[in-house]
């Protein structure tokens, strides 16, 4: 891949992930800067979980353990008093902000019961913001929720999964996070962990400073791709409901009506808030009764 005229592209994981997931929506968000219409509401119940644990880890390295009680106080505090609630959106009808707060406060049980009392290894860093130059004018940036030194000697890099996750090595987060850890650190071979709080379960693999080499080559491939798209085509699916787009792309309404088989007729297609008949110039039709967020249409 080249780069052009002394320039500087930025990338991380998260960006790479959104262009494969749809070029459209990387396009809107990391080209055109264009701020998303809403937050999901699984996202907010996750970095509030992220935040009751960092908090957690950092009082312990203050030399004060909190007790459940306290982190439980955390979480409630960042869930429902952080204003993060304010442009959230509930997608998946029949479930409230409620039901959310204690899907959270679950994982947050299973890290207290589980991960918290029995790890003896020592927090280093903490949503931990890091940037690396992958080669000449390709930045790469990201943010490591924890790293610790285990007793054994070990760094392990450690990214709390409040969503769907396989394992350390599915994709090239955890591994990315590592070229980074070795470019600062004399360890020829770290462990990645996931504590998936979802499944109730910890993973974890080594890794090596040679298979580092190999994700920086694979990371410089998947952006030489980006950088060398003219055309960020829409890539339609269900997981359009969830994205903070669907108020401006072409493909959106469409997706959601294929993606669930039908025109479900009682709640919007594609945000699952209300239709509600409006008259316009050309008569009535059915519109979501969370416009402007919201632009979806159809004839009564
Ligand atoms: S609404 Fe769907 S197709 Fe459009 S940008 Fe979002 S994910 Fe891509």
């Amino acid at each position: 891949m080249m780069t052009q005229n002394n320039r500087v592209y930025n990338f991380s994981f998260s960006g790479i992930s959104t262009f494969k997931s749809c070029p459209r929506a990387y396009k809107y968000r990391y080209i055109e800067e264009i701020p998303e219409a809403f937050n999901t509401i699984e996202a907010h119940m996750g970095s509030s979980v992220h935040a009751a644990i960092e908090w957690a880890y950092t009082q312990r390295q203050e030399n004060c353990d909190p007790g459940t009680t306290e982190i439980l106080d955390q979480y409630k505090q960042v869930f429902w008093n952080s204003g993060g609630l304010e442009k959230t959106r509930i997608v998946k009808t029949g479930f409230t902000t409620d039901d959310y707060f204690q899907q959270g406060k679950t994982f947050i049980l299973f890290f207290l019961n589980s991960l918290f009392p029995q790890d003896i290894s020592t927090t280093l860093y903490l949503e931990h913001k890091f940037e690396i130059y992958l080669a000449d004018g390709i930045k790469y940036r990201g943010v490591i929720d924890r790293i610790a030194r285990e007793e054994s000697g070990f760094l392990r890099i450690i990214d709390y999964k409040t969503g769907r996750a396989v394992s350390p090595l599915e994709n090239f987060q955890l591994p990315s996070y590592a070229l980074y850890v070795f470019e600062n650190n004399i360890d020829n071979e770290v462990r990645l962990c996931i504590e998936d709080l979802r499944e109730q379960r910890s993973m974890a693999v080594s890794f090596s400073r040679g298979e580092a080499r190999q994700v920086r080559a694979g990371l410089i491939k998947d952006i030489g791709q980006i950088v060398e798209t003219a055309e960020f085509k829409t890539n339609p699916s269900i997981l359009c409901r969830w994205c903070g787009y669907n108020h401006i792309c072409e493909s959106a309404y469409q997706s959601a009506k294929e993606s669930s088989g039908e025109d479900r007729g009682v709640g919007c297609p594609m945000c699952g808030g209300e239709l509600v008949q409006r008259n316009g110039k050309y008569g009535p039709f059915m519109g979501c009764s969370r416009f402007p967020q919201c632009r979806f249409t159809r004839p009564c």
